[in-house]
């Protein structure tokens, strides 16, 4: 285990990575522009890289018609990708590889709590510790034994797989403290300290996905050379997982840049219910491609 590398500073991979669970907007627009110029601006250099990834984990919200619809709008936009486009839906063996290797440091548990169950200990409990996503996990199930998680399954419950985050994180700071490089926030290439603990022990096999958004990101990001990570300041809270995740996998350590969010006119961030400024709807209404980029804040 070690906590990894700084990526050579010559070679910058960015990638843009939606979910196909509905159509692009204007905040993606601004998303995919965000990632594809700071790998063109360092193409001077030695040859940025663009990738496009489909997180397409949630097979029951994902659908055909809207991967479509991100590769025209992307290439209407006047995106260029690399070949293959890499999909999460056919990772999963990698993802269970990762999976294995967090069980064999002993860092995983099976979860059987349904929401309600978390619910009630929390309400028992009279109190709970919050982090970025709400109530953290109370721990029920990490204090099972042995014999009750084996009866458990052999009964056929069905379980999500936790991370034992107290004792991940002990294990991957052995050999000094977790920081990121961090380009976004106005903390221009400073370092941030990794504090895993406040998302408390999170899922990384979910009941009905044998992996999770945080599992799949990390060990995508490193299967693909990703060496800066753009995206929303909204994901900024979920470094603090993927960082650990990194150390623990003995995985290479890229660069991040969390940036800001476009938002509607009240102020709201953009949500893929809101349809009025889907990409797809601005284009319909006649607008050119140099236009939505301009409204995304590209004009160049
Ligand atoms: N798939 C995530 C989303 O659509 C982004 C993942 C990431 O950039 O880490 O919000």
């Amino acid at each position: 285990m070690t906590n990894g590398t700084v990526p050579s500073p010559d070679t910058v991979v960015t990638r843009f990575a939606p979910s196909p669970t509905g159509l692009l907007h204007l905040g993606h627009a601004y998303a995919a522009l965000f990632a594809e110029r700071a790998a063109r601006q360092a193409a001077g250099e030695a040859g940025g890289r663009f990738l496009l990834r489909i997180e397409d984990i949630d097979r029951g919200r994902c659908r055909q018609a809207y991967e479509a619809a991100i590769a025209e709008d992307l290439g209407w936009l006047g995106l260029a990708w690399e070949q293959p486009v890499v999909r999460q839906s056919e990772r999963f063996s990698a993802y269970r590889r990762g999976l294995d290797r967090l069980g064999e440091l002993g860092l995983l548990y099976p979860c059987f709590c349904t929401r309600k169950d978390i619910q009630a200990e929390i309400a028992r409990a009279g109190q709970a510790p919050h982090g970025p996503d709400g109530p953290l996990y109370p721990g029920t199930c990490r204090a099972l034994g042995e014999d009750e998680r084996r009866a458990k399954i052999a009964a056929g419950r069905p379980y999500a797989l936790r991370l034992d985050v107290a004792a991940a994180a002990a294990a991957a700071t052995v050999e000094g403290s977790l920081t990121w490089i961090e380009h976004g926030r106005g903390l221009e290439g400073h370092a941030v300290p990794a504090e895993p603990e406040i998302h408390g022990d999170v899922v990384l096999a979910r009941k009905d996905v044998p992996t999770s958004y945080h599992l799949a990101v990390t060990l995508d990001d490193a299967e693909q050379g990703v060496t800066l990570v753009t995206r929303g300041a909204d994901l900024a809270p979920a470094t603090h997982v993927h960082r650990l995740l990194q150390a623990l996998l003995d995985l290479p350590v890229p660069h991040w840049h969390h940036h800001g969010l476009v938002e509607d006119a009240a102020g709201r961030r953009l949500a893929k219910r809101d349809n009025a400024l889907a990409i797809r709807t601005l284009r319909d209404q006649g607008l050119s491609p140099a236009e939505v980029r301009r409204m995304a804040g590209f004009p160049d």
